[in-house]
């Protein structure tokens, strides 16, 4: 596929509009509580009798963080008290050994990620234990190939600690850095030396890790083009493998968080746009390819390859290189996605520890998908990740004539063409380097859920 990326304000702004991210579909919006852990066993069962069964790709979400960030709308839980983080972790043990015997050991794990929150948040001595623990009741692998990431927070880490993450296993750091401007990280409650941060990606090469990700952030308090710009060159200048920008979404009425930041220095939509504009120039002027949504990575990194090759896939860290795999989802709030099931767990501690200490799988909700979401499935993943669709790829698959069966919606994708995000031909569609910036106005026309049950306050953040 055709990687380039061409920024137009116009089609920005008139495709502006709040949308899922496709991380999942159907999204976690359309996940249902009926679906309990006796419906998650049925499809792990199912995914250990297939011909060949699938590798593992394990999540571990870890929540705890030493201070709140005030943008944060992840699934965390900010305390000084180093006890909560203790008995979090043996009943995470617990949940390891019940969802192990799920799977069968022959069911190599090939990805695992630790996310949160701050999984550094924990003692090394903790993590062993953790190590140890998911390397009794699952395959973990040995393998060069692996791929063991952890999201690393800088104001934890040195080097020291990241030389015990690597004797772990860990291959891959993704690294939370947000903005360097010191008014930036103020009004955030982000406060990290930039320096020492920027080391680390010195250091974990030399230690052998073989993938370094950084996170930005635009949008946030304070940024102008100007200091923005800096963060980005400053970044840049270490060459991380992958960097992922993302897009800062004001919704005070979902993330209690964000009723820490003043509204008023947030910049406007007119900065945002340059701030997105200067991000994709100056990321793509040093050499990176845009991926999608908020991600960009070098010529040679895998998921840049996977892109080309494609078999690049959207999960819930963004895009992924292992396609092939079932992914199992551990601790609070995590989603595993076995054969054509998502199944998520317990959203909050108190619910998730409950189920886990009486010996129960903490199952809270998720959904089990028909002929007709695997197909929509497939086809807005073909668009988030590689930009294009050929009827083809889906229309023996799924026993239908393509034209017919998505003649609304590709009637609405003709306006997009007019506009133009993407061209048509006989035997699919792909976006035009301007619409590859607005990948999810183009896959929400295949998205069956979106238009049948809307809340009135949006749930979903916009492009700017
Ligand atoms: S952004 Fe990360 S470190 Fe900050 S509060 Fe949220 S989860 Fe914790």
């Amino acid at each position: 596929m055709d990687q380039q990326v061409k920024f137009n304000t116009d089609l920005i702004k008139r495709y502006d509009v709040a949308g899922p991210r496709y991380t999942s579909y159907p999204t976690a919006v359309q996940f249902i509580e009926g679906f309990d852990a006796n419906a998650y066993r049925r499809y792990t069962t199912a995914s250990n009798n297939e011909l060949i069964p699938k590798p593992l790709s394990v999540y571990v979400h870890l929540p705890f963080c030493h201070s709140l960030c005030y943008y944060c709308g992840c699934t965390k839980k900010v305390t000084r008290h180093a006890e909560q983080g203790v008995r979090y972790l043996e009943l995470l043990n617990l949940e390891i050994e019940m969802q192990g015997k799920l799977f069968d050991k022959d069911r190599e794990v090939e990805q695992l990620h630790f996310g949160g929150g701050t999984p550094t948040f924990h003692t090394d001595e903790q993590m062993s234990v953790l190590m140890a623990q998911l390397n009794r009741h699952f395959a973990l692998s040995d393998s060069d190939t692996r791929e063991y990431s952890i999201e690393v927070d800088p104001r934890t880490v040195g080097n020291d600690r990241l030389a015990k993450l690597a004797e772990l296993g860990f291959n891959r750091i993704s690294l939370g850095v947000q903005d360097i401007d010191p008014k930036v990280q103020q009004a955030v409650n982000r406060i990290q030396d930039p320096q020492a941060t920027l080391d680390m990606v010195d250091g974990s090469r030399k230690l052998g890790f073989n993938s370094v990700s950084i996170d930005l952030i635009y949008g946030l308090p304070h940024q102008t083009s100007d200091s923005f710009g800096k963060t980005i060159d400053t970044v840049v200048a270490v060459k991380p493998d992958r960097l992922a920008v993302y897009n800062y979404a004001h919704m005070p009425h979902i993330f209690r968080a964000q009723r820490m930041i003043n509204a008023d220095d947030i910049p406007s939509p007119e900065i945002k746009l340059e701030l997105m504009e200067l991000t994709i120039r100056k990321l793509t002027d040093a050499g990176y390819v845009y991926i999608g949504m908020d991600h960009f990575a070098l010529p040679e990194d895998e998921l840049t390859i996977a892109q080309k090759e494609g078999h690049l896939q959207r999960n819930f860290q963004g895009y992924s290189t292992r396609r092939q795999c079932d992914l199992v989802g551990l601790g609070v709030s995590a989603i595993g996605k076995v054969g054509d099931c998502y199944a998520q767990n317990q959203k909050d501690i108190p619910s998730w520890q409950n189920a886990v200490s009486d010996g129960r799988l903490p199952i809270w909700r998720g959904v089990c998908l028909t002929t007709e979401d695997r197909l929509r499935r497939g086809i807005i993943e073909s668009i988030m990740c590689h930009g294009e669709v050929h009827f083809d790829d889906f229309e023996a698959n799924f026993d239908i004539d393509f034209n017919d069966h998505f003649a609304l919606e590709l009637g609405h994708l003709q306006q997009l063409e007019k506009d133009g995000l993407l061209k048509t031909t006989e035997s699919g569609f792909i976006a035009t380097p301007e619409g590859r910036l607005l990948l999810r106005a183009i896959a929400m026309n295949f998205d069956e859920y979106l238009h049948t049950k809307q809340s009135k306050v949006p749930r979903f953040s916009r492009v700017i």
